[in-house]
């Protein structure tokens, strides 16, 4: 037997009436003092409202009567007996908990953080690993397309300029051991000004204003030791699909080419405009400082470009070690410290013969 005070109305007047209210299982029997109002009606019959946080609840008698109780348990245990709507009831043990809801708000920041920061890099890493070489040669080719009909024009450098440099890249390709086959292309852009860039195939263009900015090799050679990370590493996959958004990721992951090659009029765009993310371009720095102490070389050269290329920069949409990057001071002080540190251990050319990737 459940037994709680309420208070009846009686759908006609606004006259309250203190009642007690007895559930033997099959009836509500409501008791007034002095014996009015006396009813019994079937709990099938009445209808529980809704919960509403912790406030006063009531049920409805079929003649329009109602009756409130600040005894929530009882009303639990009518809703019960009578099979009440369990989803209702999950809410309300939701909503009256709100500890429960907080925690579940934070959760789901936590979960969508997560997923944006670490989730979507780590698929976009694994997409650009497995996607198939051709498709990176089309994407590539279809990129440098788009570059050459937005900010290149043809190369106007003298013939033994460019032998010298392609000499310096070729020497690069005996050094370090790589899966990508390396090309060195030459465009001329006043509107970008010097620039290299680096595509997915290992196609590496780099600007007439850029060779005739840097003032020895080992300048030159920094830049292409660079590039040649941004591609080891995917970088330019990487941002793309990262940029690219949750679909084109997982047409990747799941190895739908179909999908990708529908879209790839869409990718070079994406690719130019996505830019390196602070890391890749750290990457980068890291693998040309390294390459530099072990030949026994200092970077300064390779810190002396940076700068100089921050000082001539103009703004422009491209990715690359080139681009005017505001943390250029940051990007010098972390290679010398990469050097002294190198130092301090005694590494240098004679040590290490490692790959440089
Ligand atoms: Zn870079």
């Amino acid at each position: 037997m459940t037994e709680f005070k309420g208070t009846y109305f009686n759908g006609k007047t606004s006259q309250a009436y203190d009642v007690r209210v007895f559930f033997d299982g099959k009836f509500i029997r409501i008791r007034g003092d002095g014996g009015h109002p006396t009813l019994d009606v079937p709990l099938e019959d009445c209808v529980i409202t809704p919960p509403l946080g912790k406030s006063r609840r009531w049920f409805r008698l079929p003649d329009g009567a109602r009756c409130e109780t600040d005894d929530l348990e009882a009303i639990q245990a009518l809703e019960h007996s009578k099979g009440g709507n369990r989803a209702m009831r999950f809410i309300h043990f939701l909503e009256s908990r709100w500890l429960i809801v907080a925690s579940c708000l934070s959760a789901l920041v936590l979960c969508v953080w997560a997923f944006t920061s670490y989730g979507i890099p780590f698929l976009a890493e694994h997409a650009a690993n497995s996607i198939p070489s051709e498709l990176t040669e089309t994407v590539s080719r279809r990129t440098l397309e788009v570059l050459d009909g937005r900010f290149l024009s043809p190369s106007e450098l003298g013939p033994e300029r460019v032998s010298e440099i392609k000499e310096l890249f070729r020497k690069l390709d005996n050094e370090i051991d790589s899966d990508f086959e390396y090309r060195l292309e030459f465009r001329k852009s006043p509107q970008i000004g010097a620039n290299a860039f680096a595509l997915p195939s290992g196609l590496i263009l780099m600007t007439d204003e850029l060779a005739e900015l840097a003032n020895n090799d080992k300048e030159l050679v920094g830049i292409f030791v660079h590039e040649r990370a941004h591609v080891e590493k995917r970088h330019g996959l990487r941002s793309m699909f990262q940029n690219a958004g949750v679909f084109l990721l997982i047409s990747a992951l799941v190895g739908d080419v179909a999908s990708i090659t529908s879209m790839a009029a869409a990718l070079p765009t994406i690719l130019v405009e996505s830019g390196y993310s602070r890391k890749f371009e750290s990457e980068a720095d890291e693998a040309a400082g390294l390459y530099f102490i072990r030949k026994g070389w200092s970077t300064r050269p390779y810190q002396n470009i940076l700068l100089r290329l921050s000082e001539g920069s103009v703004e422009h949409p491209m990715a690359s070690v080139l681009s005017s990057h505001p943390e250029t001071n940051e990007r010098v002080k972390y290679l010398q410290a990469l050097e002294e540190s190198a130092a301090a251990k005694g590494e240098g050319q004679a040590r290490n013969r490692g790959k440089a990737f």
